[in-house]
């Protein structure tokens, strides 16, 4: 939950997007300007649309849900959270948990699962070394790395749903919710916005877009994914969606180098560096965020192949894959809403 470097591009890419959408609107419904807010939270900025309201306070009680889930989750805060109190817990003793803390552990720990390890919500200690999105990252010395990767296994990560509490069963364990908590976040934001009775609006989480409802004309909001290689001023194609999430995670993301050499944020809990499998990026189409965010981390590090067998063997998840050289494979369902923009990329059967 760092700094994200491109996300005011990817903001910027969004609103023109939808903002293009309401060029072809009738008078009465493009009378209403729509109302957009910003702020930096979760390590990102966030940015929130409503284009059927015009109501401050509804976005800042969106905003005041988002803030309330950082305090409860981060990692990279002073003030200690939730989490860093379960960390620090870590080989000693349960901590007690809110509902929402608790739901999110065990999202976190589902992925975990069925991503066979490959997405670990233990990942902490690794994150922790490695630095990146600050001005300290460098690659890790081995010694240290491999003695910390002992230190990631979510199987010990004990969670009682009756109490609610969870427990890091060895020392020095941490959890890391810096690949779901957006997503998680996300869905709150949107249910606030519902219950202020918001109908259209788009939230922006850094790379996370949750759609509510069709644009003000009734149709699918339009939105761009990113072109990997050029993620500051280009998209590889849009897709039409209605009530849906959109969430991709890649090796543009976040990053540093080093001797020549990028290295980028999502690491492969194996062996404790980025993830090198031949993708670029992945995007994934769900109902929930805090799904897309979980799936989008899980299959970017599972690869082109197995990342697939995992969205077909899932309902409602849909999946975009980039591979470094340049091709696109996507399931069925997200063929049927993908429109390419951008033919430098080749799309795969
Ligand atoms: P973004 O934060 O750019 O949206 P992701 O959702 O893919 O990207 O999450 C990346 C973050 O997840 C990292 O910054 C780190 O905090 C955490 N992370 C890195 N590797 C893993 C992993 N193997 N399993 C779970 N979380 C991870
Ligand atoms: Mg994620």
């Amino acid at each position: 939950m760092r700094l994200k470097n491109h996300s005011l591009v990817k903001i910027i890419l969004i609103f023109s997007l939808a903002a293009s959408l309401l060029v072809g609107c009738s008078p009465k419904e493009q009378s209403k300007a729509p109302l957009t807010k910003t702020n930096y939270l979760l390590g990102t900025l966030i940015e929130i649309t409503l284009y059927d309201h015009q109501d401050e306070k509804t976005i800042d009680a969106a905003f005041g849900r988002i803030r309330e889930i950082e305090a409860k989750m981060t990692i990279n805060s002073e003030n200690p959270s939730q989490i860093t109190k379960l960390n620090d817990a870590s080989g000693s003793h349960e901590v007690e948990l809110s509902e929402d803390t608790f739901y999110v552990l065990e999202k976190g720990k589902y992925y975990s699962e069925i991503s066979g390890g490959k997405f670990d919500v233990t990942i902490g200690p690794i994150v922790k070394l490695w630095n990146i999105g600050t001005k300290y990252a460098a690659v890790p010395e081995p010694q240290i790395l491999s003695d910390s990767l002992k230190l990631v296994d979510y199987n010990k990560l004990a969670l009682n749903k009756d109490k609610l509490t969870a427990k890091l069963e060895a020392k020095d364990m941490k959890v890391d919710l810096g690949a779901i908590a957006k997503g998680y976040a996300a869905d709150e934001a949107a249910s606030i916005l519902r219950d202020h009775g918001v109908k259209h609006a788009i939230i922006n989480l850094g790379g996370n877009i949750l759609t509510l409802g069709s644009n003000v004309s009734g149709n699918p909001w339009k939105i761009g994914i990113q072109d990997p290689y050029h993620p500051r001023n280009d998209y590889i194609g849009i897709v039409n969606v209605t009530d849906k999430t959109v969430v991709t995670s890649g090796i543009y993301e976040r990053y540093f180098e080093q001797d020549g050499k990028r290295y980028h944020h999502i690491l492969e809990p194996k062996t404790g560096y980025p993830a090198d499998n031949g993708l670029a990026g992945v995007s994934i189409i769900a109902d929930k965020s805090i799904d897309g965010d979980g799936l989008s981390t899980s299959v970017f590090i599972l690869g082109l192949e197995k990342g697939m067998e995992l969205i077909e063997s899932l309902d409602n998840a849909e999946a975009l894959f980039i591979t470094t050289d340049k091709k696109i494979y996507m399931t069925k369902g997200f063929k049927a809403v993908f429109t390419q923009t951008n033919n430098e990329y080749k799309v795969m059967e």
